[in-house]
C-alpha cells in the first residue's frame, strides 16, 4: 500500500503541500482533484520520488521512498507514472519507445522486451500501430502509448497526472476508458483529474485538495453528491 503520513513540501518559501495524510489500499483508484496549484502534480512527483519532500514520511510498501538508502530506480518500477504529454522519441517507431525501458531499466534481452511491450500495447488498443512513428498517431492514442511504457515495467502502483487535459475533447473518452479498463483489472491506482464524471464513475475515494491541504476525502457519492466543505462545494460548483 501507499501510505503518505504528514507530508510537507515546499519549494523555497511557497510552501506547496501542507501536511497530507492518505493511505491508498491495494487495489483501490484514488481521484485527486482541486484548482490549479493547489499540490496534486507536487504530490504524485513526492511519491515517487522525484522530489524530495520537507517532513513527514511516504511509505511504498512498507519502503521509505524519501529515505538515503532507498533505491528509486527500484522503487520506480513499482510505481508507474503518466504525465500530461510525455515526449516519445520520434525518430523510433511506438513498439521501440516502449521496449526501452525494459531493455535499459530491466536489463531484459531484446526478445522478451519486445514480447511485453506489444502485450501492453495490444492491452491498450495499439496492436496495429506497433511499427508507426509517434507523431503519426493522435494525441489519445500517443497517451495510450504512454500508459503501456508504464505498464511495461510491470509496475504495481500506477499514478496518471490529468492525462487527459492536453487532448481534444473528442479524443478524452478512449484514454479515460484506458483508464477505468486498468482500475477495474485491480490496478492500484491514484488519479489526478479535471474530468469529473470519470472520478464519480470509477473511484473508490475521492481527494479534494485546495491550497496544499487534503481539504475533504470520500466515497465518490459523498464527495460530489454532499460536500461538506464550503472550499469544495465552491470548487464543484465551478467545475459544473
Ligand atoms: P497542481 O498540480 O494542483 O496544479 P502543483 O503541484 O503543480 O499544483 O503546484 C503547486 C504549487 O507549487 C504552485 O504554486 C506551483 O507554482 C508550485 N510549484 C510546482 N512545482 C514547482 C517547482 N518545481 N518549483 C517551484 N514551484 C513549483
Ligand atoms: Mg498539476
Amino acid at each position: 500500500m501507499i501510505e503518505i503520513e504528514n507530508a510537507h513540501k515546499s519549494f523555497g518559501n511557497l510552501e506547496v503541500l501542507k501536511g497530507i495524510n492518505l493511505n491508498v489500499e491495494k487495489g483501490e483508484v484514488v481521484t485527486i482533484i482541486g484548482g490549479s496549484g493547489s499540490g496534486k502534480s507536487t504530490l504524485l512527483t513526492c511519491i515517487n520520488g522525484l522530489e524530495p519532500i520537507n517532513a513527514g514520511r511516504i511509505r511504498i510498501d512498507g519502503t521509505e521512498v524519501h529515505a538515503k538508502t532507498t533505491d528509486l530506480n527500484k522503487l520506480r518500477q513499482r510505481v508507474g507514472i503518466v504525465f500530461q504529454q510525455w515526449n516519445a522519441f520520434p525518430h523510433l517507431t511506438v513498439l521501440e519507445n516502449v521496449m526501452l525501458a525494459p531493455r535499459k531499466v530491466l536489463g531484459l534481452s531484446r526478445d522478451k522486451a519486445e514480447e511485453i511491450a506489444v502485450k501492453q500495447l495490444t492491452h491498450v488498443g495499439l496492436h496495429e500501430k506497433l511499427s508507426v512513428y509517434p507523431n503519426r498517431m493522435s494525441g489519445g492514442q500517443q497517451q495510450r502509448m504512454a500508459i503501456a511504457r508504464a505498464l511495461a515495467m510491470s509496475p504495481e502502483y500506477m499514478l496518471f497526472d490529468e492525462v487527459t487535459s492536453a487532448l481534444d475533447p473528442m479524443l478524452v473518452g478512449e484514454v479515460l476508458d484506458t483508464l477505468k479498463m486498468l482500475a477495474e483489472e485491480g490496478m492500484t491506482m491514484i488519479c489526478v483529474t479535471h474530468e469529473m464524471a470519470f472520478a464519480r464513475d470509477v473511484s473508490d475515494r475521492v481527494a479534494f485538495f485546495h491550497q496544499g491541504v487534503m481539504a475533504e476525502i470520500g466515497a465518490p457519492d459523498e464527495i460530489f453528491g454532499s460536500p461538506r466543505k464550503p472550499e469544495t462545494q465552491e470548487f464543484l460548483g465551478s467545475v459544473r
